[in-house]
């Protein structure tokens, strides 16, 4: 199928895509990378009169690292960030989802908020998102700014709190100080590129004995939104991960969602990919391993 008729307006900054969005309301739709809003198009699941390109706006694309924490610009092509050496060391986790998100080709077009925007339940970097306690940058022309946790973000799938005329501008990624930072991301799909039928992401800090100091984990394609568990994550704090606890915390987690059935997969297989999957990636990242199992 093809794209019902739109409108096409290339916006030269970022006040006048905030003023195009606040005058055309829920008829415009930015569009970044396409490589979600184009198919919705196609398949007419979108149909937004005034389609406005924020893909040129530099305004958007900055990044800055620091040790605090990453500022990275919502157009930010997601293959920029998994192949910048500065952003793999402060944020290991999120190279490590990246390398699940779709293909080279779709990640050299897809940008990192569109992602986010997009908000598909099984999607990597949304998982991240929350399993890192991003927090996202919304402006609007006449509402000013807001920032909001990603934990609060996601309300449904391919629902977020960002308002019709709002466009998401940046993030801030936290980081972790200190030294023994392991991460691991790891998922089942039907074929590698497709959305994950479950997926689980942890981020773990070691002292020098292996004792968990910090801990915090989720999983994506269960519930409509992804999700992290900070109450069983500290759990872990003061102990060893072995496969016992790591099982034992899966399995509590995964008591927590609700998944329904679908075409790829029954609620009892994705309860079950998903106490593998977050059991997996504990262990995973409890021996070291910091990069995730496919390339
Ligand atoms: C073959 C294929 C396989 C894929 N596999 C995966 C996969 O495994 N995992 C995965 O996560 N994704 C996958 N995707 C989707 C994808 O590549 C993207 O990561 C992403 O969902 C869209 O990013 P984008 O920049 O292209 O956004 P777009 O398609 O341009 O926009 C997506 C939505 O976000 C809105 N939006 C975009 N930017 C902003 C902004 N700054 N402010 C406000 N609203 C905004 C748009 O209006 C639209 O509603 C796949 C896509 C294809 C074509």
């Amino acid at each position: 199928m093809k794209a019902a008729p739109f409108e096409y307006i290339l916006a030269d900054s970022l006040a006048h895509a905030l003023e195009l969005l606040e005058r055309h309301g829920h008829e415009a739709k930015p569009i970044a990378g396409g490589q979600s809003l184009v198919p919705m198009m196609a398949m007419r699941l979108a149909r937004p009169a005034v389609l406005l390109d924020i893909n040129r706006l530099s305004e958007l694309r900055q990044l800055a690292v620091r040790p605090g924490g990453v500022q990275m610009g919502a157009t930010t092509p997601q293959r920029v960030v998994e192949h910048s050496a500065e952003l793999a060391r402060a944020l290991p986790l999120v190279r490590d989802a990246l390398r699940w998100v779709g293909h080279i080709q779709t990640r050299n077009r897809g940008t990192v908020g569109g992602s986010l925007v997009h908000a598909d339940p099984a999607a990597e970097l949304p998982l991240a998102a929350v399993v890192l306690d991003a927090s996202l940058h919304l402006r609007s022309h006449a509402g000013g700014e807001r920032r909001i946790a990603a934990r609060d973000f996601f309300l449904g799938p391919m629902f977020t709190a960002t308002g019709e005329t709002e466009c998401l501008v940046d993030l801030h990624w936290p980081v972790w100080s200190g030294e023994g930072i392991r991460t691991a991301f790891s998922e089942v799909s039907m074929r590698h590129g497709d959305f994950a039928m479950a997926a689980a992401a942890c981020q773990l800090q070691l002292d020098a004995d292996g004792v968990c100091r910090r801990a915090s984990f989720g999983l994506g394609g269960l519930d409509g939104t992804p999700r992290a568990f900070p109450e069983l994550a500290q759990q872990l704090v003061g102990r060893r991960i072995d496969a016992r606890l790591a099982d034992e915390l899966a399995h509590a987690a995964v008591a927590q969602t609700e998944p329904g059935t679908d075409l790829h997969a029954s609620a009892d297989y994705r309860r079950h990919l998903g106490v593998v999957t977050l059991s997996r990636v504990l262990q995973q990242a409890a021996q070291g391993h910091t990069a995730a199992l496919q390339p």
